[in-house]
């Protein structure tokens, strides 16, 4: 699963090359949208929210008011936004691509998508609506997503952050490493956290300071050593203490279970 701090990078990109430009080819490759047309149109905004990534399309002059289109993508496994010059060969195959968005000069290509839709801006809400506070929001609410954590004491805390109705933005390198730093391991229930306001702190910290770095990096290690404490180093030797990493799957049902790891010596 992506990460907030990739769907905000993403969000960016996107935002760079369409923001104000008038729309001049859109093709939607996936069947409810294929007839679509939207050329014409002008891109008034592109938002992320947690790990949604909202385009949103204005009318033209003569649709009227409140007509507009947010074109709603989820980058899910494998999704990637590209950008590219209009004519530049794409670096990925084209049966790949999803939906493809042309400017005067750019061309933007949503790959392997795991959420293509497009929905009357007015109805946003019909599927953004149920997140919690967006860690890269404007609106961020730390006190509210703590309230929402706290809300289900008995949660695995690894499956508690990645709850996106909790807080916005957070996968499963973020709920493991979260866990890490401050010292449990991810399967204490929520409501056995000690400082559980430090670990939302921290939570908004780390994945804002990783927004704006090219790749994520949560040890602070320079490029060639482990980018993360704990998550994906299953038998490794932990960085702090040299214990082997620990791994197990935690939650039950096909989208409830995930893999957790941690250090059994640095996680209590
Ligand atoms: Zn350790």
């Amino acid at each position: 699963m992506p990460e907030g701090d990739s769907v905000y990078k993403a969000a960016a990109k996107l935002r760079a090359a369409l923001d104000g430009q008038i729309l001049t080819r859109t093709d939607f490759r996936v069947p409810a949208f294929a007839t679509l047309d939207l050329s014409g149109q002008t891109v008034t905004s592109v938002v992320p929210r947690g790990k949604h990534l909202l385009i949103r399309v204005g009318a033209s002059a003569d649709a009227g008011e409140g007509s507009g289109h947010t074109i709603h993508s989820h980058l899910k496994m494998e999704g990637v936004w590209q950008i590219y010059a209009n004519g530049e060969r794409w670096r990925k195959p084209a049966y790949l691509a999803r939906v493809v968005l042309s400017t005067a000069s750019k061309t933007a290509v949503g790959f392997e998508l795991g959420l293509l839709e497009v929905v009357p801006t007015a109805s946003e809400d019909s599927i953004v609506g149920h997140l919690g506070p967006d860690l890269l929001g404007p609106d961020w609410d730390a006190d509210l997503a703590l309230a929402n954590l706290l809300s289900d004491p008995a949660r695995p805390v690894a499956l508690a952050l990645l709850d996106q109705r909790n807080l916005a933005g957070l996968g499963n390198v973020y709920a493991n490493e979260l866990s890490f730093l401050r010292g449990f391991r991810p399967d204490t229930p929520m409501g056995e956290v000690t400082d559980p306001e430090r670990l939302v702190a921290l939570a908004h910290k780390a994945i804002t300071v990783n927004r704006d770095r090219p790749t994520r990096n949560l040890t602070g290690l320079p490029r060639g050593k482990p980018r993360y404490w704990v998550h994906g180093r299953r038998g490794d030797a932990c960085l702090r203490c040299g214990t082997h990493i620990e791994s197990a799957q935690l939650g039950t049902g096909p989208t409830d279970t995930r893999f957790t790891w941690w250090c059994p010596s640095c996680q209590k």
